[in-house]
């Protein structure tokens, strides 16, 4: 009998069963929601077919809403005390792997191989950041994420120039991938309710950069610069990265940018004409 997971009745009965006690320290809230893990699944584009990596299956329950699709799950797990009630609630699917492990450690260019793979996760709230830096700017054979996120980080993902949320995330992620929301959701979504909101992103790679840029460090270390003093000029911004004024100067006159604008004021193209200028006033 299949039996649906991501219920609030099946997942307070199983946490007592096996007792488990969420570890907030690894961010452990579990989805209590059929449609909201079924909405992940169905923007993973998957099916027979297809390879998909889930990290934190925590007690299964977007698991099987991936293993349901037909595709081949690799789900990695740090907790290796969650083994019992996993092996137990996805006892029925063969399609499913799970690796006991940290996923910023796992040698995930190993797993994946040349073969195409999808994303999807409830993310542990407290490395969301380094989990998607890691993945989106790294050269795995990944074509989409679905994360839950906080939904203060989905914010920053998606913010515009010259807003609060604005910044290297921003950047960083945009650089590589497209970006929509799937769906917010609420703590009441959650065993144990976290503390903030949170919101499904969906992020498809990009074919190519979405600016052309002679070197892709340079225009990381223009951003840096500018987010790293957010509240100065990017004149002195630049100073402060270790750019003489006179080179500062040349730098921005190239490009037809105000150096008395303030760095998070600047698009992405904006900062892919700093980082050219750069580029071949050092080349
Ligand atoms: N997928 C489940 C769900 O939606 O109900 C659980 C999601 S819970 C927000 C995050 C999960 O990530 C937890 O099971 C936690 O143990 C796991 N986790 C935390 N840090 C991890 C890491 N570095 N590598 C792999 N899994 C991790």
């Amino acid at each position: 009998l299949e039996i649906e997971l991501a219920d609030r009745k099946v997942v307070s009965y199983l946490i007592k069963r096996f007792g488990i006690h969420a570890k907030h320290k690894l961010g452990q809230n579990f989805l209590v929601r059929p449609d909201v893990v079924r909405a992940i699944a169905e923007a993973s584009e998957i099916g027979e077919g297809s390879r998909v990596l889930e990290i934190g299956p925590g007690i299964g329950t977007l698991t099987q809403a991936l293993a349901r699709t037909g595709a081949e799950v690799t789900a990695v797990e740090i907790d290796q005390s969650l083994g019992r009630i996993l092996s137990h609630t996805l006892e029925l699917y063969k399609n499913i792997h799970i690796i006991y492990d940290d996923v910023l450690k796992l040698d995930l260019n190993k797993l994946m191989g040349d073969k195409e793979w999808h994303v999807a996760a409830n993310l542990p709230y407290y490395i969301t950041t380094p989990i998607l830096l890691h993945l989106v700017q790294s050269d795995l054979p990944i074509s989409t994420f679905v994360f839950m996120m906080q939904k203060e980080v989905a914010e920053r993902i998606m913010a515009s120039p010259g807003t609060k949320a604005y910044g290297a995330l921003t950047l960083a992620v945009q650089f590589y991938c497209t970006s929509e929301v799937v769906m917010d959701v609420p703590p009441s979504s959650f065993i144990p309710r976290p503390a903030v909101n949170s919101t499904v992103l969906k992020l498809v790679k990009r074919d190519k950069p979405a600016v052309e840029v002679k070197d892709t460090r340079l225009f990381f270390r223009m951003v840096k610069m500018a987010f790293g003093q957010r509240r100065k000029v990017f004149t002195n911004a630049m100073k402060a990265g270790g750019i003489s004024a006179e080179q500062g100067k040349e730098i921005l006159a190239a490009c037809g940018i105000d150096g008395k604008r303030r760095g998070e004021t600047f698009s992405m193209e904006e900062f892919a004409s700093l980082a050219d200028a750069w580029y071949d006033l050092i080349h």
